[in-house]
C-alpha cells in the first residue's frame, strides 16, 4: 500500500495511492488517491469515500518526523571510496532535524554559506511504533514502511565542520517522498533495488540497495540500541557512489525500483 500525504488546496490529508508503477517509477495518468480519515501511523487504515485524480493534488512528505530524521554515512563501499574514506566498522550516524523535511517538488534552498551543495539519493525507512533496543530479528515489527530522500549536504561544510549537523541541518535538505511503500520487506531490499538519481535527466547514481554494508534491521537495532525511535521517526540507510554537485535551477530526481521518484528544483534561499 503506498500512503501519501496531499493536498488539494486545503487543509493536508492522508491517501492510499491506486495504480501501477511504470518501469520509470512513474504511476499511469490514471492514478487515484483515496481520502483516509486522520493519519494512519496514529488510527490504522480508514478509508474514506472522497478520492481525487493524482494529477489534481499536490503531494506532500509523507511523513512529518515528529522527533527526528537519522542520517547513516558510508553505508556503501564505494561512495566511502569516493569521499576517500573507509567503511565504519559500526553505522556512522547523524541527525538531521525535522524541520529539513520537504516534500515532493518543493525547492531545495541553497544556502549562502555554501558552495558545493551535494544529493544524496536514499533509501528511507519509516519507523511504526516507539521502540528501543529493537533487536535485529524484531526489526521488521517496528517498521511502517519505506520512501525516498535525498540526504543534501553542503559539502564544503562538512569537512570544514568536522560533524555535520551544519552542512545536512538547512531547511529543505531533506526532501522526502512521494509515498511510504508499507508492502516491502528488508529482504527486498537485501535482494537488490536500484537506487537512481538524475540530475537534469542524466543518471548520475545507480547503485543496489544489496551493496548497503549494514542491512535495514541491523541500522534499527544500532540506532535504537542509542536513542528511543518514536513512530514517524525516518532512518537514511546511505548514499550509494556518485554524489555530486547541484546548481541553483538544477533538478534531481531519485527512483528506487518499486517505490516510485523524488524530484526537487534547486533554487536560492
Ligand atoms: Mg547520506
Amino acid at each position: 500500500m503506498r500512503i501519501a500525504r496531499f493536498t488539494t488546496g486545503e487543509d493536508p490529508q492522508y491517501g492510499v495511492v491506486a495504480g501501477d508503477l511504470d518501469e520509470h517509477g512513474q504511476l499511469d495518468d490514471d492514478a487515484v488517491i483515496i481520502s483516509l480519515a486522520g493519519d494512519p501511523l496514529y488510527v490504522g487504515i480508514k478509508l474514506l469515500e472522497e478520492q481525487h485524480k493524482l494529477a489534481d493534488v499536490r503531494l506532500l512528505a509523507p511523513v512529518l518526523p515528529r522527533s527526528k530524521v537519522v542520517g547513516i554515512g558510508r553505508n556503501y563501499a564505494a561512495h566511502a571510496a569516493e569521499m576517500g574514506s573507509d567503511v565504519p566498522a559500526e553505522p556512522l550516524m547523524f541527525l538531521k532535524p525535522n524541520t529539513s523535511v520537504v516534500g515532493p517538488g518543493d525547492p531545495i534552498l541553497y544556502p549562502p554559506q555554501s558552495s558545493n551543495v551535494h544529493y544524496e539519493g536514499e533509501l528511507a525507512v519509516v519507523i511504526g511504533r516507539i521502540c528501543r533496543d529493537v533487536p535485529v530479528e524484531k526489526a521488521t515489527d517496528v517498521i511502517h514502511g519505506y520512501t525516498i530522500a535525498n540526504d543534501v549536504t553542503a559539502r564544503d561544510l562538512q569537512k570544514g565542520d568536522v560533524q555535520f549537523t551544519r552542512a545536512k541541518g538547512f531547511d529543505s535538505f531533506c526532501p522526502l517522498g512521494p509515498w511510504i511503500e508499507t508492502d516491502l520487506d528488508p529482504d527486498d531490499f537485501n535482494k537488490g533495488r536500484r537506487v537512481q538519481t538524475y540530475l537534469n535527466g542524466d543518471v548520475v547514481q545507480d547503485g543496489s540497495t544489496a551493496d548497503m554494508i549494514f542491512d535495514i534491521p541491523s541500522l534499527i537495532a544500532h540506532v535504537s540500541s542509542v536513542m528511543t525511535l518514536l513512530p514517524g521517526d525516518v532512518i537514511l540507510t546511505g548514499t550509494p557512489e556518485g554524489v555530486g554537485p547541484m546548481e541553483v535551477g538544477d533538478e534531481v530526481e531519485i527512483s528506487i525500483e518499486g517505490l516510485g521518484s523524488l524530484a526537487n528544483k534547486v533554487a536560492s534561499r
